[in-house]
């Protein structure tokens, strides 16, 4: 192979050099900074270290997105998208404490009640994207999709895995708990879950019925009653009594037409 006529600059080869080792922020900016340094507007030192830093930056946003991804959360908000005003049957310093984490620690739990469009998803979700900025193992599951999840392992004899896999999470939410009714067989199953999260890992349940009304859900009052007390043992209940944010711009007497 013959030389190529040209050689390429050195501002060309190191940009060259960068993306073949992946630094992808570092190469576009490559040939800019070199440009700066020759022309004494900024030393190599201050240079290599802001492209370094814009590099790390990119490598760390990378990192949350995926793990926000892998959290499996419906839709991704933050407190910061959430308007305390429109609810204010809801504590904000509650919330925010909640979202420092501490309860994680503590290994507690949370329970967001209150009918549809209030924002217990919307709470959850960003409690959640809190967890996964903090690097905990969070994963948001829907209790139809849970139950449904663990029956089929169940028959497939991989429900110890399966198992597994939600007890050890930092933080699993379980959403829309007593929107459709769970069997004796779910039931079950969710307990068991439950019990093995119990003081050791922390559960965030958003649900529309009270805890008072579980039995119904899951048909057996023993089982609802089990699951009620080791969730709501060391556990922060949230009523949120407001109106539907969903069906806020429509007139007041609409709200109780609006969907889960
Ligand atoms: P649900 O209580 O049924 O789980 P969601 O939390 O999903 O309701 O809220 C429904 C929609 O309204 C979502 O898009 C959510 O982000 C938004 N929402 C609810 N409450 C608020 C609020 N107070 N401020 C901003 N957006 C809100
Ligand atoms: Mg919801």
């Amino acid at each position: 192979m013959s030389a190529p006529l040209v050689e390429a600059s050195a501002p060309e080869r190191a940009r060259n050099n960068l993306e073949e080792l992946g630094l992808d922020a570092m190469a576009a900016s490559a040939p800019e900074y070199a440009a700066l340094v020759a022309s004494g507007s900024k030393t190599f030192a201050q240079a290599l270290m802001e492209m370094t830093d814009a590099q790390v930056a990119a490598v760390r946003a990378r990192d949350l997105d995926r793990r926000v991804e892998k959290a499996n959360f419906p839709y991704v908000k933050t407190l910061a998208d959430f308007d305390f005003s429109f609810q204010p049957s809801l504590s904000r310093p509650v919330v925010e404490e909640l979202a420092s984490l501490g309860f994680l620690e503590r290994r507690e739990n949370v329970v967001l009640v209150g009918s549809p469009g209030v924002g217990k998803t919307h709470i959850a979700v960003a409690i959640g994207v809190e967890a996964v900025r903090a690097r905990k193992l969070t994963y948001f599951v829907d209790c139809q999709r849970l139950v449904g999840d663990l029956k089929r392992a169940a028959e497939k004899g991989a429900l110890e895995r399966r198992m597994r896999f939600y007890a050890h999470l930092s933080l699993l939410i379980v959403d829309e708990v007593g929107y459709l009714d769970v069997d004796k067989e779910g039931a079950d199953l969710l307990f068991q879950l439950v019990s093995r999260r119990y003081e050791r890992r922390s559960t965030i349940v958003t649900t529309n019925v009270g805890i008072g009304a579980w039995a119904k859900v899951f048909g057996d009052p023993v089982v609802a009653s089990a699951i009620a007390d080791r969730l709501c043992h060391h556990c922060t209940v949230l009523k949120i009594t407001g109106r539907s944010y969903r069906t806020k711009d429509l007139a007041p007497d609409r709200d109780a037409e609006s969907g889960g």
